[in-house]
């Protein structure tokens, strides 16, 4: 059986759906790769930390891929609750370096921490470019200190604001070469067979080390 490698796009709990429409435009066109939107999913209860009041972001991804009959190559989540990892006060979004799945979250991005209320194209630039990085971890990308690329490690929304929605040459050529020896010509041909289960490492893109 052949299947057409895509992106599958979904919320986590109530989300404005014009938000993944804009997302999957995007996406789109970033990656060459086409990008569906999958049916909803509640975020996990469990994943709820009581005490901080943040959502684990790395549960979450287990629970994208417990449930993964989509068929998708890649999963994003989008969630509006905030997210955290043990170390970090919170993070952006996590991603499976190399793996299948990543999220990110809305809340910090349209201003819930810190009460601002940007504008929604700034919301959705800031959205786009935390997919597209999540994203481009999944695709085996790590952290790239080339100025303004995508793939830097933004620490606030100040330096999310700051990076460009572009990759730089240098991690072109990487995804170029991943998607070669995925076997996948993004939009232009088709992908044979499932892909190869690869060595999943989280990725956490976020904040400041917790202080005890
Ligand atoms: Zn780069
Ligand atoms: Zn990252």
């Amino acid at each position: 059986m052949s299947q057409r490698a895509f992106i599958g796009l979904l919320a986590l709990g109530p989300l404005d759906p014009e938000i993944l429409r804009r997302l999957r435009r995007a996406l789109t066109k970033i990656f060459a790769l086409p990008v569906k939107i999958l049916r909803p999913r509640p975020v996990p209860p469990q994943t709820f930390h009581i005490v901080r009041g943040q959502h684990h972001s790395t549960q979450i991804l287990e629970h994208l891929l417990s449930e993964n009959d989509t068929g998708a190559f890649r999963l994003l989540g989008v969630t509006a609750v905030d997210l955290y990892i043990p170390i970090l006060t919170f993070v952006f979004g996590e991603a499976q370096l190399n793996g299948k799945a990543a999220v990110i979250s809305l809340f910090r991005p349209r201003g819930d921490a810190d009460g601002s209320s940007p504008d929604l194209a700034v919301v959705l630039k800031r959205l786009l470019k935390l997919s597209a990085h999540e994203l481009g971890h999944t695709f085996g990308l790590g952290h790239c200190r080339e100025e303004g690329c995508l793939m830097g490690f933004a620490a606030n929304l100040e330096k999310l604001d700051q990076k460009n929605l572009a990759l730089c040459r240098y991690c072109q050529v990487l995804l170029g070469d991943f998607f070669q020896d995925q076997g996948i010509t993004p939009r232009f041909k088709r992908y044979e067979g499932t892909p190869a289960p690869n060595a999943a490492i989280p990725v956490a893109d976020s904040g400041r080390r917790r202080r005890r």
